[in-house]
């Protein structure tokens, strides 16, 4: 069992990195987490979550990329990094991040993801495959409220409330909470000003962030970013909280002249 590294109070007041580690640890002292997603033409979604895992300090991340012929590339640009396929994860005892560049191909694997692995985040493709799923609703039911997160966009939860991206945005506490209360796990609504909520919690305004983070792939850093900090012992509401403050923080430290990027975002958590 892994224990947080510092209280997230005392990360949040603290925000240096890195957390202090026991001198005695090892990389199983930080959890294991896995990436699934990264459909033709969507590698670099899934290798961003994996690079935010990394570097928010999860032990070892393995990532699973939906094609397979892609593998080759991310491990030159990140070879810490281990490129395994979904059969050979130990889902029970890890965290596993899936949708960043899912494609249509998610679907398939998610209900085996949302019965066994340990830690679970949902983001992009997978959102869509759970949102034309209503059944699956039952499986998510089965689940540890504070082992799950869900980080749809506006018009991801849209879709999984049946709504419209309008109806989201005019009331995003209501709807965060709303999607909260209908999965029973921790949502973020992101966004600027992203609301988390989780069931009996007060849904929480980040005050962190800007239009910097308004680039490609920086939704898949921050789901990289929670479920690293899910697998390292935080709860899901903790993990969401610290999460998307800190990612929004980099963006707010940003001093130099050009552009942030994904990459950069992932870098510098
Ligand atoms: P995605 O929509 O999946 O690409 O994720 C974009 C990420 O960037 C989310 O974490 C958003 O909350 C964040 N983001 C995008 N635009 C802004 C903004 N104008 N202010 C604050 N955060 C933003
Ligand atoms: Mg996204």
């Amino acid at each position: 069992n892994v224990e947080p590294p510092v209280s997230p109070d005392a990360w949040v007041n603290a925000p240096q990195t890195p957390a202090p580690r026991l001198h005695a640890s090892h990389k199983g002292s930080f959890g294991d987490i896995a990436v699934l997603g990264g459909a033709t033409g969507l590698a670099g979604a899934a290798h961003l979550a994996a690079s935010a895992a990394l570097h928010a300090g999860a032990g070892r991340v393995y990532l699973g990329l939906l094609d397979t012929a892609q593998a080759g590339g991310a491990l030159a640009i990140q070879p810490e990094l281990m490129v395994k396929p979904l059969a050979q994860w130990d889902l029970a005892t890890m965290a596993v991040v899936a949708g960043c560049g899912g494609g249509a191909d998610i679907a398939a694997h998610l209900p085996e993801l949302i019965r066994n692995a340990k830690y679970l985040v949902l983001d992009a493709d997978a959102l869509n495959a759970l949102a034309a799923q209503p059944a699956w609703k039952t499986l998510m039911a089965n689940r540890r409220p504070e082992s799950t997160i869900l980080t749809p966009h506006p018009l991801e939860a849209a879709r999984l409330l049946g709504n419209t991206t309008a109806a989201v945005q005019a009331d995003r506490l209501a709807s965060a909470q709303a999607l909260a209360t209908q999965f029973g796990c921790t949502v973020i609504l992101k966004g600027s000003g992203s609301v988390i909520a989780a069931p009996g919690q007060t849904p929480r305004i980040n005050p962190t962030g800007n239009a910097r983070l308004a680039t490609a792939g920086t939704g898949d850093v921050l789901a990289g970013l929670v479920g690293s900090l899910m697998a390292q012992g935080y709860s899901s509401w903790q993990a969401a909280c610290l999460g998307v403050y800190r990612h929004g923080r980099v963006a707010d430290t940003w001093s130099h002249p050009q552009a942030l990027t994904a990459v950069a975002l992932a870098h510098n958590i």
